[in-house]
């Protein structure tokens, strides 16, 4: 291959600059960044040798080299990884493959200012991160079993960059950062063994600073006392996988470094759950549950956050079979000497340990979070917020789990305030006495839910009720039916019984014609009319029969474009309202009166649009509405 000039791809171009022109403090990060990803080309190259065992030689150290050069002002990261193909630089340096970042720029671009640098490392472009100290990066790489084939990468960032062949002797990737005027720093090797020991000292491959070329080498022999003599050779991390350190030998600042290198998210995580389990089947596990959401939660083809390692080495990052969907949110390191080397996704599914180990994952973070809930509830609480909507996945998933899953549930209701919750056991706690159901309603928000003409009884008879304001809600009370024995009930069904709620027999003879009235001019749209003496606000209000579907699972499937079966509903009537005693009044004036058919179907309107519903003829409810305004 001749060398050839190649543009960035625009938005490579609007990272870079982002990356060059942000006042990002820790410029240090660049150097986790390279490690990181050394260390993921190793893994790499480890497991491909699992299966071709030429590919490493018997007894060959895997590491990283790091060198400085104080004359040519340079800094030079070596792996012997895995390598790259000019195809995978191509792809992987000289454009943004992943969604992530695309998504990133555009955050960006709509609110400047308010984007993270922080977050770089999240939509990986870690990489570019090395153009914050360097104003030329070259990068010589061969990959493992593809002959002698390298390839050379350079560029200053600023728009283009080059790709020619390369003799390289080894496998592996070479790294060149030309430094910037001001970053001498990084030519220090004190301050390189400081950074690597903040950010990198988890990485299981060692990380070796290479001596000086010869000449500096001869005036350093001048003074051998020279405290940097004493770690001569050894690498500058300890090298210890932290899973399988003693939990009381790990800072939480290491805990944290080590999420960050898995998971690519620069928050620090909410929970650190770091465990090991012997007797039967044995295995480590250090998970995290996270704090923020990855913008990518509910993708299909999203990675999920757990690696795999058996009998230390690394099998994938990307284990869906350990634990299930609804906890796919958690990242972590699960490592078991009892499974084989070449396991695989078949295995991981279906035998008996890999089902242990999914198991006893399952109750331990279930196990770690209803201990969160208890003892930090608005650590708990922050939690739900993010990642609640999958929790409650669950539900419908693992039975054998639905009442540990059932007590981690948070609920808005109609007795919190803001964006107050409580948990089902908090309601039950709070329930009057003679109280026999949970009693809940769906809506599209707290602020619909306690407008709700449905609620008014109950605020009458002081009852709580919970508010399902997540579309998946609905769906989840399918699958609960009942809590603690208590059944869950929804308030806008019309088999509702309450208490000192009497149906107003004596209305419904008196207007008997009226209501047969009524029943005609909205017979389209409606299932029956009848007086109520739920509202005491409102005029009137829809409901569900016993198993119709509610709106909100209407609106809900007509989202997800699936046919929603028209259900008529009932349309109840406030026998007190004075709206209700016009249309009587009106009825006894002229039973056929024009008018008459345009309040009702006014009156419908209403009712269709506070629950939140569409109208069926919008233009035409605004003009009645228009008009009657006119005549009062
Ligand atoms: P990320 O590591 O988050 O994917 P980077 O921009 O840091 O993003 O790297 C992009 C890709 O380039 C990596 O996913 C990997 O495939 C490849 N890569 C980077 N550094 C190396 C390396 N030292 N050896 C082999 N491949 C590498």
């Amino acid at each position: 291959m001749s060398k050839k000039t190649r543009r960035f791809k625009t938005e490579v171009q609007q990272l870079l600059d982002l990356v060059i022109h942000s006042l990002y403090s820790k410029k240090e990060i660049f150097l986790r960044e390279l490690i990181s990803n050394a260390s993921d080309a190793i893994d790499r190259a480890k497991f491909e040798a699992l299966t071709s065992p030429d590919l490493v030689e018997a007894g060959e150290t895997l590491g990283i080299h790091l060198s400085i050069d104080k004359e040519a002002r340079t800094l030079t990261l070596r792996d012997n990884g895995i390598g790259m193909t000019a195809d995978e630089v191509e792809q992987n340096i000289g454009t943004i493959a992943n969604s992530g970042s695309r998504k990133f720029l555009e955050q960006i671009r709509e609110q400047p200012g308010a984007a993270d640098v922080e977050l770089i490392g999240q939509f990986g472009v870690g990489f570019y991160a090395s153009f914050m100290v360097a104003d030329r990066v070259t990068l010589v790489t061969r990959r493992a079993g593809q002959g002698h084939n390298a390839v050379r990468w350079v560029s200053d960032g600023t728009g283009d960059y080059t790709l020619e062949d390369a003799d390289k002797a080894d496998r592996g990737t070479e790294i060149t950062l030309h430094l910037r005027d001001g970053m001498d720093e990084f030519l220090d090797e004190w301050r390189l063994r400081q950074i690597v020991k903040s950010y990198s000292d988890y990485i299981v491959y060692p990380i070796l600073l290479d001596k000086p070329a010869p000449a500096a080498e001869a005036k350093k022999d001048e003074k051998p006392d020279d405290e940097a003599d004493d770690d001569d050779g050894k690498p500058l991390n300890s090298m210890k996988a932290i899973w399988r350190r003693d939990r009381k030998q790990v800072t939480p600042e290491e805990y944290n470094e080590f999420y960050t290198h898995i998971s690519h998210d620069h928050h620090a995580p909410l929970e650190t759950i770091h465990f090991a389990v012997e007797g039967g089947t044995e295995f480590r596990a250090l998970l995290y549950v996270p704090a923020q959401a990855p913008f990518d939660l509910f993708m299909r083809d999203r990675k999920r956050g757990l690696h795999l390692y058996v009998k230390n080495v690394f099998i994938n990052d990307d284990c869906q079979e350990l634990l299930p969907e609804y906890l796919r949110f958690i990242k972590g390191v699960v490592d078991s000497s009892d499974l084989p080397l070449n396991v695989s996704r078949e295995m991981l599914q279906d035998d008996a340990i890999p089902r242990q180990i999914r198991k006893n994952l399952v109750g331990k973070v279930l196990g770690v979070l209803r201990d969160m809930l208890d003892k930090r509830p608005d650590d708990y609480r922050k939690f739900f917020v993010q990642f609640g909507k999958v929790l409650k996945e669950g539900l419908a998933a693992d039975f054998e789990n639905a009442d540990k899953l059932k007590d981690l549930l948070l609920y808005p209701t109609s007795k919190t305030s803001g964006a107050d919750t409580i948990t089902l056991r908090q309601y039950v706690e709070r329930m009057p006495q003679g109280q026999k159901d949970i009693y809940w309603l769906s809506a599209d928000s707290v602020e619909m839910a306690l407008h709700s003409p449905h609620l008014e009884v109950f605020r009458k008879q002081d009852r709580e009720v919970l508010f399902w304001v997540d579309p998946i809600d609905e769906w989840v009370a399918e699958q609960m039916r009942d809590y603690d024995g208590k059944p869950l009930h929804a308030i806008d069904r019309g088999d509702l019984t309450l208490d000192g709620v009497e149906e107003p027999k004596a209305e419904a003879e008196k207007h008997s014609a009226l209501l047969k009235r009524i029943q005609e001019d909205l017979d389209a749209d409606i299932q029956s009319v009848r007086f109520s003496s739920r509202l005491t606000d409102s005029a009137c209000c829809l409901v569900t029969d016993a198993h119709g579907m509610s709106p909100s699972m209407e609106r809900l499937m007509k989202a997800m474009n699936q046919e929603a079966p028209k259900a008529k509903r009932i349309l109840e009537l406030n026998p007190t309202h004075p709206l209700v005693s016009r249309i009587e009044a009106l009825y006894a004036e002229d039973a056929n009166s024009p008018r008459l058919k345009e309040y009702v179907e006014l009156l419908h309107g209403q009712a269709l649009l506070q629950e939140g519903s569409a109208l069926k003829d919008p233009a035409r409810f605004v003009r009645l509405l228009g008009e009657l305004m006119v005549r009062a």
